[in-house]
């Protein structure tokens, strides 16, 4: 795939799909975005195909489809970005804007991560490894994003900023080779755990 842009209104240009989610709101006056976060999501658990979690995102996910969907019931959720395992790129929410994937979560110290973060949810499982086609569309996304975003300097795991609550993306996700894919792409973010 070749460099991914942003235009104005924050919205990739071509090689992503828009479907844009109702579950957002706006940032608070003056929040720099400084963070991306990476989690895993897949609906029902393990399932890599179907359309569940867009249709969460979208809060249009029939509840009673599965019986794991139940405990989603008027959830309220979303991410700028889903990323599937065939590479396909699926973006919910203006990066601008607050999109709802870290709940209760602090970094460096912050709390309330949603304000000062992008959101990216890999299609996938903790223990599951992800594709490279994937990791390398993620890369894409984030590399673009550090263009379009002068203040975005870190990268963390959803885990990294609820620790305790939350365990993606797993064990399976490669911070070596994510961070190498971005070098690779001129995007030197950085992730401040060991
Ligand atoms: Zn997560």
């Amino acid at each position: 795939m070749g460099a991914l842009h942003f235009d104005q209104q924050g919205w990739l240009i071509s090689g992503a799909r828009r479907s844009p989610s109702p579950h957002w709101d706006a940032r608070p006056v003056h929040a720099e975005i400084a963070l991306a976060v990476i989690h895993n999501i897949s609906l029902p658990a393990g399932c890599f195909e179907g359309s569940a979690v867009e249709e969460l995102f979208l809060g249009r996910l029939n509840c009673e489809q599965h019986p794991s969907f139940s405990e989603l019931a008027g959830l309220r959720v979303s991410a700028h970005f889903f990323v599937r395992r065939s590479g396909e790129i699926i973006q919910f929410v203006r990066l601008q804007d607050r999109a709802w994937h870290a709940g209760v979560s602090e970094f460096l110290g912050r709390p309330a991560c949603n304000d000062f973060s992008i959101g990216l949810e890999l299609e996938g499982a903790d223990d599951v490894m992800y594709s490279d086609i994937q990791m390398q569309a993620t890369a894409d996304v984030l590399a673009a994003a550090c263009s379009a975003l002068p203040n975005l300097k870190w990268i963390a795991g959803h885990a990294d900023i609820a620790p305790g609550r939350k365990t993606d993306p797993g064990p399976a996700f490669s911070w070596p080779e994510m961070l190498r894919l971005l070098n690779g792409r001129g995007c030197l973010l950085t992730r401040p755990y060991p």
